[in-house]
């Protein structure tokens, strides 16, 4: 890596798109001066979106990000930088991220878990990146653990998100830690030892094994690779998601598996970008 640059947004980026792309462009623009380059250097643009991707690049289920639903988000970057842009789902991207250079290396069969504000998966079959009809394989996070449960923002009910996202977390560790700030906090109070914030954390892991294990009977993957801020607490999640994949996996799946953290940390999208530019999702990679 030559050169990279992020920046929290100041506003809440789902409701913002035009502000987060004019914010994509200046950080892609630094990120080139930063090493005496210009836009006429680059080979392509990947773009990585919090939402399911159709094939044509528009928001798959537009109640997900509602402001951004009637925008290609890849056509629409692509017009303000003159420059080719690729783009996908970001858990897909984080799935590809660690494929190519991360946990995922050599795993030809491997279900990437993005656990951040909220839950998405990526999935790569047989060495590819697999996407689905409209976009949405790999929406972990919208799998339902309680038909009769609380409404989603998706609108069905009893979502995993709303047992194990960290919108969720963070809320019920607020009410005995009013002043915490995001979830990578949450993680390291957990981490830290904090009795209540390793209950929510143990609890998420279980729920989250026992929704992995409908999509671990469906696809027997070699690996599931925990990312996203609430990958930084793998060590807690692993032992609970085991046990919950044991209540509703088969057992020669489970026995299969291997769950691990991801090695990438918050760059495994933005390298998932990387590898989507360059055309890696088509083309099976030689186990390494
Ligand atoms: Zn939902």
């Amino acid at each position: 890596m030559l050169s990279s640059r992020s920046r929290r947004t100041a506003k809440e980026a789902d409701d913002h798109p035009d502000e987060v792309l004019a914010l994509a462009v200046e950080l892609i623009d630094t990120a080139l001066a930063n090493i005496d380059a210009d836009r006429s250097g680059v080979v392509g643009v990947g773009l990585g979106i919090p939402a399911p991707i159709t094939r044509d690049g528009a928001i798959g289920s537009p109640a997900l990000l509602p402001a951004w639903a009637d925008l290609r988000p890849g056509e629409e970057l692509s017009r303000r930088l003159a420059l080719a842009v690729r783009v996908d789902n970001d858990a897909n991207l984080g799935a590809l991220g660690e494929y190519v250079w991360g946990a995922g290396r050599g795993c030809a069969d491997l279900v990437y878990v993005k656990l951040a504000t909220g839950i998405g998966a990526g999935i790569v079959l047989d060495g590819r990146l697999y996407r689905g009809a409209a976009g949405t394989a790999g929406e972990l996070g919208h799998v339902t653990l309680d038909a009769r449960g609380a409404v989603c923002r998706c609108g069905n009910r009893g979502c995993v998100e709303l047992a194990a996202g960290g919108r969720a977390l963070l809320s019920h560790a607020r009410l005995s830690h009013p002043e915490l700030t995001d979830l990578e906090e949450l993680v390291s109070y957990a981490n830290d030892g904090d009795p209540g914030c390793r209950r929510l954390i143990i609890d998420a892991g279980t729920q989250l094994g026992v929704a992995l294990g409908g999509l671990v009977n469906l696809i027997n993957p070699q690996r599931i690779v925990l990312g996203g801020e609430l990958g930084a607490a793998a060590d807690l999640l692993r032992e609970p998601l085991q046990r919950g994949l044991g209540e509703t996996a088969m057992a020669a799946a489970v026995r299969a598996v291997d769950v691990v953290q991801a090695e990438l940390a918050g760059q495994a999208a933005a390298l998932g970008g990387v590898a989507l530019a360059l055309g890696v999702d088509a083309v099976p990679l030689a186990a390494a």
